[in-house]
């Protein structure tokens, strides 16, 4: 079956050469104009991937991203012609999974929507069939004060939920199963972001900071979870 890709975009060119682009790569595709429409059909159509541009009529794209993520966790694509830090950074706290600034290449576009799509896959994949070495999906990961219930993607500290974004979960866990080795941005990047381009390594920086703040004692100095100079993070435990 198809994986299914809503493309949420007001301008009628771009929207009708992204669906046709699209829908030539073998997705099925559903186009929107607006953000109302766009939550509207991301219930409908339970999408696998949405493409949402920020610049909208009436709700838009931040509000369509904090919107769909209380609901959904599928990958979400902004198309952005702004590219300023601040908006970055607003996205990934929304919950968006990647950015492409306008004007963009269509085959780059593909190249990254096709990257989410196999980070995702991969994910679904582990939770089937973690390896051996590693926990299964029933049994959470202790480490210290806290337990990582994978099946039910719930992190709890000392018995309490701990309230992570779901980028921060995965980072979470991404280090926790490679509790005590140096991770590098770009490994980061790629298997949490599904970045495979050269992606701006401060995106990680960003979350490491905001995860230091949910599970350090003291997040000016973090014992759990590591700078390690030149290389990346390495998670304590
Ligand atoms: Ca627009």
């Amino acid at each position: 079956m198809p994986e299914k890709i809503l493309i949420v975009e007001d301008e009628t060119a771009l929207r009708e050469t992204l669906a046709y682009t699209l829908e030539r790569e073998g997705f099925a595709v559903r186009a929107v104009a607006d953000g109302l429409k766009a939550l509207d059909a991301a219930a409908a159509q339970n999408p696998d991937l949405i493409l949402l541009d920020l610049m909208l009529p009436g709700l838009d794209g931040f509000e369509v991203c904090r919107r769909l993520r209380d609901r959904m966790n599928i990958p979400i694509l902004m198309l952005t012609a702004r590219e300023s830090e601040i908006d970055r950074v607003v996205g990934l706290e929304m919950g968006a999974d990647d950015y492409i600034i306008k004007p963009f290449h269509m085959r780059e576009l593909v190249a990254r929507i096709k990257a989410q799509l196999r980070r995702v896959r991969l994910i679904r994949e582990e939770k089937v069939a973690p390896p051996p070495e590693e926990a299964t999906p029933e049994e959470p990961i202790l480490s210290g004060d806290l337990s990582i219930n994978l099946a039910r993607s719930e992190v709890l500290r000392s018995g309490v939920p701990l309230p992570l974004k779901p980028k921060e979960y995965e980072l979470l866990v991404y280090f926790a199963r490679h509790r005590g080795q140096a991770l590098s941005r770009e490994q980061i990047l790629q298997r949490v972001w599904g970045w495979e381009y050269t992606g701006d390594s401060r995106t990680v920086d960003v979350h490491v900071r905001w995860l230091r703040e949910k599970i350090e004692p003291d997040p000016a100095r973090p014992l759990r979870l590591v700078t390690v100079r030149g290389a990346g993070y390495r998670f304590e435990g």
